[in-house]
């Protein structure tokens, strides 16, 4: 398959919608992450998504729309702390779980008996899904298991030729995927940090749980929990305590080392180090694209530093422990 690539043009926007609603697979930015977009409400469209990325069919997507009354026919009822959360937070990176109608195929949410909702603020995305007018099941547009794409060539690389097109819209802002809050039961859960953080729901909603971190042997609120994500080819070592201290102790037992860091300092010849930037904003929406670099140098091992988990933190760390598998070491 010759995969399109398209640009953010009215007329290549138009293009896209058409494919998304003749049943192809059209990859789009986000703010979170490039999305690969199929008709949520055709069966053989949403497959199609889960063939292209090798994504195991028992892990539900998330469904795109761009206006609240496109919300209505796809849920049994938007209770009110929803539907304050959808005034508050939407459009942006907030995907909201509640009870599903029988319209939404089984494929979409794994079997489940809820769906994901979220009205992504990216103009592009929100341009194209109005084009389209159905709702839109949406990824990430990666092959399943690794990091998530933040550029159009990120998904170039993983999906070239096993999609129909590519929006290239750009860097994506945030970097991260979104967060996702279960309101389909009485107590809110979070079940992955993302862009809205752990204390703007809290401020809102009063408690939440928190449900992203898979203990042994429970089976998780979230199917994609349980899955590793986010890897590069090298092992990857989150390190806790002094980072340059460690490196500079470490480094030298292998030939060549990855190094994440978010501070500058005199590291070893071997090593490629890539900086994460200079605020919260920048570990997340660097990190990905970080990962993706490294897999391409000719890497031995990866130390990445560790960071705190508050704001926008705790969804940049939780993707860094994934991608670690939680593997981390310690200065001392
Ligand atoms: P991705 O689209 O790759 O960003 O992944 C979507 C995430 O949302 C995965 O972790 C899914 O497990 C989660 N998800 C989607 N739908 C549901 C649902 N109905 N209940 C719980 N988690 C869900
Ligand atoms: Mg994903």
């Amino acid at each position: 398959m010759n995969t399109l690539m398209l640009t953010t043009s009215d007329e290549d926007l138009a293009r896209a919608a058409e494919l998304l609603k003749g049943g192809g697979l059209v990859a789009f930015p986000t703010e979170t992450v490039y999305g690969l977009g199929a008709n949520a409400l055709s069966e053989r469209a949403v497959k199609s998504i889960f063939e292209a990325k090798g994504r195991p069919s028992d892990n539900p997507l998330i469904v795109h729309i761009a206006c609240f009354e496109a919300v209505l026919p796809l849920v049994e009822a938007v209770p009110p702390a929803a539907k304050l959360l959808m005034d508050i937070f939407w459009p942006g990176p907030l995907t909201i779980i509640l009870k599903k109608n029988p319209v939404v195929p089984d494929c979409v949410t794994a079997g489940l008996d809820t769906v994901a909702l979220r009205m992504p603020k990216n103009e592009v995305a929100l341009k194209l899904l109005k084009k389209c007018t159905i709702p839109i099941a949406a990824p990430s547009a990666n092959s399943s298991g690794k990091p998530s794409p933040t550029l159009a060539s990120h998904v170039a690389h993983d999906l070239g030729g096993r999609i129909d097109a590519i929006v290239d819209g750009g860097k994506c802002s945030i970097g991260l995927e979104s967060t996702v809050i279960d309101m389909s039961r009485e107590v809110p859960a979070l079940l992955r940090p993302g862009g809205v953080t752990y204390e703007q729901l809290t401020e809102v909603l009063g408690p939440v749980e928190r449900c992203f971190e898979c203990k042994n042997g429970e089976t998780p609120r979230s199917p994609g929990i349980k899955y590793r994500h986010y890897a590069p080819r090298a092992p990857l070592f989150v390190v806790r305590g002094n980072f340059i201290e460690y490196i500079n102790e470490n480094a030298p037992k292998y030939n060549k080392v990855g190094v994440i860091s978010q501070v500058a300092g005199e590291f070893p010849e071997n090593c490629v180090v890539l900086y994460l930037g200079d605020r919260p904003e920048e570990y997340a929406s660097n990190l990905f694209a970080h990962l993706r670099s490294l897999d391409r140098a000719d890497i031995d091992v990866i130390f990445a530093q560790d960071m705190d988990d508050t704001g926008i933190n705790l969804a940049t760390r939780n993707r860094l422990y994934k991608a670690a598998g939680n593997n981390v070491v310690s200065s001392d």
